[in-house]
């Protein structure tokens, strides 16, 4: 199977998918360095991050991260970033219908020209900002439901869910035959 995976050691390649400033980079960051700042307007850090994590199975995943630099506003650039991803995590942010239209923009993107295997998972980020909340939990369940995705609600703020999201895909990736 290539790629210096075993049963138990798999390495994935993972992209964020999503309209600019609904927190792609905040999320990875969070996740890989458990850390949140509240001062960055636009993508912060690197493109590229890796972060292993061990299951109960004792089967570790090592995501490689490939986060845009801005590239999601280039829509003819994407394939060329999502191209060989076992993993696609497409996020909108709850208080922006707006990033949740482009979210479905992204699943149907990734339906049409993402490998056949893909595990897709679809984050509503910002969480913590209920009072502002413009997309219903609800639309983001029925949604996911239909087109046979992941779904979780994510803060990057107050790291509700973040490690919870990548444990969950985790859990789905295609286990390569020993
Ligand atoms: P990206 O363009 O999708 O990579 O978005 P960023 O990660 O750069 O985040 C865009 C903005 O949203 C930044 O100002 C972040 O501080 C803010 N942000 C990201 N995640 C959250 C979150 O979970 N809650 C809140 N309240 N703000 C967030
Ligand atoms: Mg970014």
């Amino acid at each position: 199977n290539g790629g210096g995976q075993d049963a138990k050691n798999l390495r994935v390649k993972l992209v964020l998918l999503g309209d600019s400033g609904v927190g792609k980079s905040c999320i990875v960051l969070r996740f890989v360095r458990g850390q949140f700042d509240p001062t960055s307007k636009v993508t912060v850090g690197a493109s590229f991050l890796s972060q292993t994590i061990a299951l109960q199975d004792s089967t570790t995943v090592k995501f490689e991260i490939w986060d845009t630099a801005g590239q999601e506003r280039y829509a003819a650039l994407a394939p060329l970033y999502y191209r060989g991803a076992a993993v696609a995590v497409v996020v909108y942010d709850i208080t922006s219908p707006e990033s949740f239209s482009k979210a479905q923009y992204w699943v149907k993107e990734l339906q049409k020209h993402g490998s056949p295997e893909i595990v897709l998972a679809l984050v509503g980020n910002k969480a913590d900002l209920h009072e502002k909340r413009e997309v219903a939990v609800q639309d983001g369940i029925d949604y996911a439901e239909k087109n046979g995705m992941f779904f979780i609600e994510t803060s990057a703020k107050t790291a509700d869910n973040i490690n919870e999201l990548f444990e969950e895909i985790a859990k789905r990736l295609p286990r390569p035959s020993a």
